[in-house]
């Protein structure tokens, strides 16, 4: 006779909708029974929104983070003979820092095991930009990723095996279809459970604010950050975050292939500043946690030790780092209505842009096109001449141009004076000491 549930789903949700704390047994099941297929997504997604609205305490959201990361299996690093630390972003537009940030840091010495994900609405994804380079394959084993680490590059950038916190997996595809992304209960556990079963010893979050961010405001992501910070620091992972501007693009390209091409300028010792100084400061603090702070993170860079290491993690996983990247078929550019100077850049516009342009789905499990994205040629603060191309638009399909385009409408604007209060890209640092 099949085992009868411990707790009804809807019982569950009447707790959260009340605005009451979920009791630990319940969090247990919910999650458990939810991975099973015994919580349908419906009742899953009512739970979610109830959780929006109500949000969590801190003792229910360390609860909740662990009963996703006990839904599935843990990677043990501890034998390998170097250590391990590992970054994750909360999502961003041109946030591309993983490609050369995985490589430079194996170049001191520390293993980096960066399990990554794919698109999350206009945030751009790991695994579509890596997958625009023939022949590179996001699926490895545990064996294989050990391997890398150990007796190859020392860094790989890799899908999730399957059973890594099978839980979020479920949870985050439904949120991405119910509006219940942007929430710091949510956005918290999803992160920590797969990065605590991913069995990193260091972790440095990279916690974005401003308009192409899940969090806009600074006072949301420094909670947010103070939360992952907590529970990385209970669960034994030495854990920092960096608080970074995502009011404006990071860097000139947004788009799985154009962020390759711009990762690639970067290894070789060149590419945007704004690009070069996160990576390197995310770099440092990853260091710093795995016991080396005496390093000079720009000199990989520069002398062509991070290019090496990329070459190898890339044709590791069967890419071919020589091929051509892919180019879309049809370009459109956009043009400064005046002259003067770049006062707003806006991430969010342009992120939908490229989204809409192809680079990202709008519905789960569709294919993105490689080429599709936007190449901007001023940021905020640069001069602009009337007639100059501010930006190109990139796509395989013409017909997206038009709607890409409404994307942009306000995105950019031009004053005549320079604008003072260009924002800085690091906005401040969270870790166990200022939680
Ligand atoms: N990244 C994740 O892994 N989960 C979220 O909920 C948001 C960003």
């Amino acid at each position: 006779m099949a085992k009868a549930e411990d707790f009804d789903a809807v019982d569950v949700i009447r707790v959260k909708r009340d605005g009451n704390r979920i009791p630990d047994p319940m969090i247990d099941w919910v999650i458990d029974a939810y991975t099973r297929g015994v919580v349908t997504d419906e009742q899953m997604s009512a739970l979610a929104m109830a959780i929006f609205l109500n949000g969590m305490d801190r003792e229910e959201i360390v609860r909740w983070t662990m009963a996703m990361m006990n839904s599935g299996e843990r990677l043990d690093f501890s034998k390998l003979t170097k250590p391990t630390a590992d970054k994750h972003s909360t999502g961003g537009v041109g946030d591309k820092i993983t490609l050369p940030l995985a490589p430079l840091v194996a170049c001191f010495d520390v293993a980096v095991p960066q399990l990554s994900g794919r698109g999350l609405g206009h945030t751009g994804g790991t695994l579509d930009k890596l997958e625009s380079i023939p022949g590179w394959d996001p699926n490895l084993t545990s064996e294989q990723i050990f391997d890398m680490l150990e007796n190859g590059p020392g860094a790989v950038i890799c899908a999730a095996t399957s059973g890594l916190a099978p839980a979020d997996k479920k949870l985050y595809a439904l949120r991405d279809v119910t509006a219940t992304v942007d929430c710091i209960p949510l956005i918290a556990s999803s992160i920590m459970s797969k990065k605590i079963a991913e069995g990193t010893s260091a972790l440095v979050l990279d916690v974005k604010v401003g308009s192409g961010a899940f969090m806009r405001e600074i006072d949301q992501a420094r909670a947010l950050a103070q939360t992952m910070v907590a529970l990385g620091e209970d669960a034994g992972v030495k854990t920092a975050a960096l608080l970074t501007n995502m009011s404006t693009p990071l860097g000139l390209t947004v788009g799985n292939a154009l962020e390759v091409e711009e990762s690639l300028e970067v290894l070789a010792g060149g590419g945007p500043e704004d690009v070069v100084d996160l990576t390197v400061s995310l770099a440092e603090e990853m260091l710093r946690l795995a016991g080396k702070d005496d390093v000079d993170v720009r000199s990989a860079l520069k002398d062509g030790r991070a290019m090496d290491r990329w070459n190898q993690m890339i044709s590791d996983q069967g890419g071919d780092p020589q091929a051509p990247l892919p180019v879309a078929k049809h370009s459109q550019d956009i043009l400064a209505q005046e002259s003067g100077y770049v006062s707003q850049m806006d991430a969010w516009g342009i992120g939908v842009c490229a989204w809409r342009l192809g680079a990202g789905r709008t519905r789960q499990g569709e294919a993105v096109q490689a080429g599709a994205g936007v190449r901007l040629y001023a940021k905020p603060g640069d001069r602009v001449e009337k007639g100059q191309p501010l930006m190109t638009l990139y796509t395989d399909t013409t017909e997206r141009f038009p709607r890409s385009m409404q994307a942009l409408d306000g995105a950019v604007q031009i004053s005549q004076s320079k604008p003072t209060d260009v924002p800085k890209i690091i906005l401040e640092r969270v870790d166990a000491s200022n939680l």
